[in-house]
C-alpha cells in the first residue's frame, strides 16, 4: 500500500500557459490602418474597442471602402487561458478592492481590480509591462470570493505575477533569492529534517535570525517552526502503511510539506480518524502543492511539482480513491489553481476528486451522529479562525458546525478577518508590520474568546495565531481524533 517517494519528476520547463498578449494586429498599434492605396485612415474616423484596438467599421464612410484591402486584426485571439474574457466581465463595482486585506493596510497597493482585469486589459498592448505591485498581492484569494461577476481574479494575479518574475525580475537580486527560498519550503524542510533538533535550534538562534533579516529579508521577529524528529512519512512507513484494507472506501492523503516535516501529529490524526470510519488510506508520493510558489510567481517550479503530484494522485484515483488534504491551501491548490494554471494530463480529474479532510467526512459519514455520544473527555474551549482559502472553498463554518454540540467542547469563531500571514507574505521583512496589522483584528477576537487554544486548518495561519497571541494551536482533525478515536 505504501509507495516510496523519490520520484525524480525531471525538469519540466514547459511554458505556464500564460496568455500570449501580443496580438496579430500589433503592427497597427500606432492607431493607423493602412490601405493598399497608400492613404492612411486616421483613428479619429473609427470607433475604439474596449481593448484599445480600433475598428474600421464605425467610420462614416466605411461602406465605401473595400474590406479586402485591410489586414485582419485579431482582437481576441483564441487560445487556452485567454483571460481577457474574464477581464471584460468586470463592471468596476470595486467589491474586490474593499475585500482585499493588503489594500486595507498598504497605500501603495492598487488592489485586485487593478491587478486583475485592468492590468490584463493594459497587457493587450505590447508595450505594457506587468506592474511591480503584483508582488505585494498575498494570494489570499479573498477577491475571488468577493466578485459578483466571477472574474477569475486570482488566476489573473497568478499569471501576472508569474510573468513579472519570469520576464522582469532581476534573478540575482536578494528579493528573488529570498522569494525562491520561501517558495521552495519543501527543499529547506527536507534538509532541515536530516538534523531536526539542530535545525530548529540554529534557525531560531538570535544572531542567526538577525543575519537572515539583514541579508535575506526574513524577519527576525518570526519564530521558525519546529522540525519533527520523525516525519509523517517515516511514521507511516514504520507503522507498515495502512491498517485498514477496503476497496470500497479509499482515500489518497495529500499531507503537504508542513504536516510531513513540522506537524506529523495532524497527519497521524487524519489517518486514525479515517481508519476509524473504515477507510483505506493511501499515501502516494508527492511534492509541494505549489501554494508558496504561486504566491511568489515561481510558476515553473510549481508546474514541476504539479506534474509529479498529478501523476501519482491520478494513479490513486484510478484505484478508487478520492484525494484528501488536511491543509486548506493544498486542497485549494489542487482544486482550483492547478486546472487554472496548468495543462497537465489528468489535472481536471485530480481537481474533481479533491476534498478537504473534514469536508469529506461531513459529506460521506454521519459525523454529527458519531459525535453525539462522544466527548474528548475533558472541557475544551477553542478560538477558531477560518483561513481565507477555506472561505474560498465554502468551508468557513465547518469546524464550528462540527464541534459546537460536542459534549465538553466550546468552539468560538473569531470572525472573518484574514490572519495576515498568507503563506509567505508575512515571512518577508518588508511585509512583516503589514502582516501583523492585518492580523490585529483576529488577535483581538482570539483574546476576547473564552478559549485559550486556537484552531485552524491552515499551518501558516496557525503560525500567525500563535505568534500574535502565544496560544497553542490545533487542527480540527486532532480534536476529532481525541473525541472519536483516543
Ligand atoms: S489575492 Fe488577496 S491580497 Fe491579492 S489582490 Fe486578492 S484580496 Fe488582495
Ligand atoms: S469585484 Fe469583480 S466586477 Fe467588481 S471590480 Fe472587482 S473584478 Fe470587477
Amino acid at each position: 500500500m505504501t509507495r516510496d517517494t523519490g520520484h525524480d519528476d525531471g525538469d519540466e520547463r514547459h511554458g505556464t500557459n500564460n496568455t500570449d498578449e501580443s496580438t496579430e494586429g500589433s503592427s497597427h498599434s500606432d492607431g493607423v490602418v493602412r490601405t493598399d492605396g497608400g492613404s492612411d485612415i486616421e483613428s479619429d474616423d473609427r470607433t475604439a474597442t474596449d481593448g484599445g484596438v480600433e475598428s474600421v467599421t464605425g467610420g462614416s464612410d466605411s461602406t465605401e471602402l473595400d474590406p479586402d484591402a485591410y489586414d485582419p486584426i485579431d482582437v481576441f485571439p483564441e487560445g487556452e487561458l485567454d483571460l481577457r474574457d474574464g477581464a471584460d466581465s468586470c463592471y468596476k463595482c470595486t467589491s474586490c478592492d474593499t475585500s482585499c486585506p493588503v489594500a486595507e493596510v498598504d497605500d501603495e497597493f492598487p488592489g485586485p481590480k487593478f491587478q486583475g482585469p485592468e492590468q490584463w486589459r493594459l497587457k493587450r498592448k505590447e508595450d505594457a509591462d506587468i506592474d511591480e505591485s503584483i508582488t505585494s498581492c498575498s494570494n489570499c484569494m479573498r477577491c475571488d470570493d468577493a466578485c459578483p461577476s466571477s472574474v477569475p481574479l486570482s488566476q489573473m494575479h497568478n499569471e501576472a505575477r508569474g510573468q513579472f518574475v519570469e520576464e522582469q525580475m532581476e534573478k540575482l537580486s536578494v528579493e528573488y533569492v529570498r522569494n525562491r527560498i520561501l517558495a521552495n519550503y519543501r527543499t529547506s524542510a527536507r534538509l532541515a529534517s536530516i538534523v531536526p533538533r539542530l535545525s530548529t535550534y540554529a534557525m531560531n538562534f538570535g544572531p542567526a535570525r538577525w543575519v537572515m533579516d539583514k541579508t535575506l529579508g526574513i524577519p527576525k521577529e518570526r519564530e521558525f517552526p519546529e522540525f519533527a524528529t520523525t516525519t509523517f512519512r517515516e511514521w507511516w512507513r514504520d507503522r507498515g502503511g495502512a491498517q485498514v484494507s477496503n476497496p470500497d472506501k479509499r482515500v489518497a492523503y495529500f499531507h503537504g510539506c508542513y504536516s510531513n516535516y513540522n506537524t506529523p501529529e495532524v497527519g497521524k490524526a487524519m489517518v486514525r480518524v479515517y481508519e476509524h470510519f473504515g477507510y483505506e488510506v493511501m499515501v502516494p508520493p508527492q511534492k509541494c502543492s505549489g501554494t508558496p510558489m504561486f504566491a511568489n510567481g515561481m510558476l515553473k517550479d510549481a508546474r514541476r511539482h504539479a506534474v509529479t503530484n498529478v501523476e501519482n494522485l491520478i494513479e490513486a484515483i484510478g484505484e478508487g480513491a478520492d484525494v484528501i488534504a488536511s491543509c486548506t491551501s493544498c486542497s485549494m491548490s489542487l482544486r482550483q489553481e492547478y486546472p487554472e494554471l496548468f495543462d497537465i494530463h489528468g489535472i481536471e480529474d485530480v481537481s474533481d476528486h479533491t476534498f478537504e479532510a473534514l469536508e469529506y467526512l461531513r459529506i460521506h459519514e454521519d459525523l454529527t451522529g458519531a459525535l453525539e455520544e462522544a466527548s474528548p473527555g475533558d472541557e475544551r474551549s477553542y478560538a477558531y479562525h477560518a483561513p481565507c482559502h477555506a472561505r474560498n472553498q465554502g468551508l468557513s463554518r465547518q469546524a464550528v458546525e462540527t464541534f459546537r454540540d460536542v459534549d465538553g467542547v466550546t468552539m468560538e469563531d473569531v470572525g472573518d478577518s484574514c490572519s495576515g500571514i498568507s503563506g509567505t507574505y508575512g515571512w518577508k521583512s518588508e511585509k512583516y508590520e503589514k502582516s501583523m496589522e492585518i492580523g490585529e483584528e483576529m488577535f483581538h477576537h482570539m483574546e476576547d474568546a473564552e478559549g485559550e487554544v486556537g484552531m485552524t486548518e491552515c499551518p501558516t495561519c496557525a503560525m500567525q495565531m500563535e505568534h500574535g497571541t502565544g496560544y497553542e494551536i490545533e487542527h480540527p482533525l486532532q480534536l476529532l481524533e481525541d473525541t472519536l478515536v483516543a
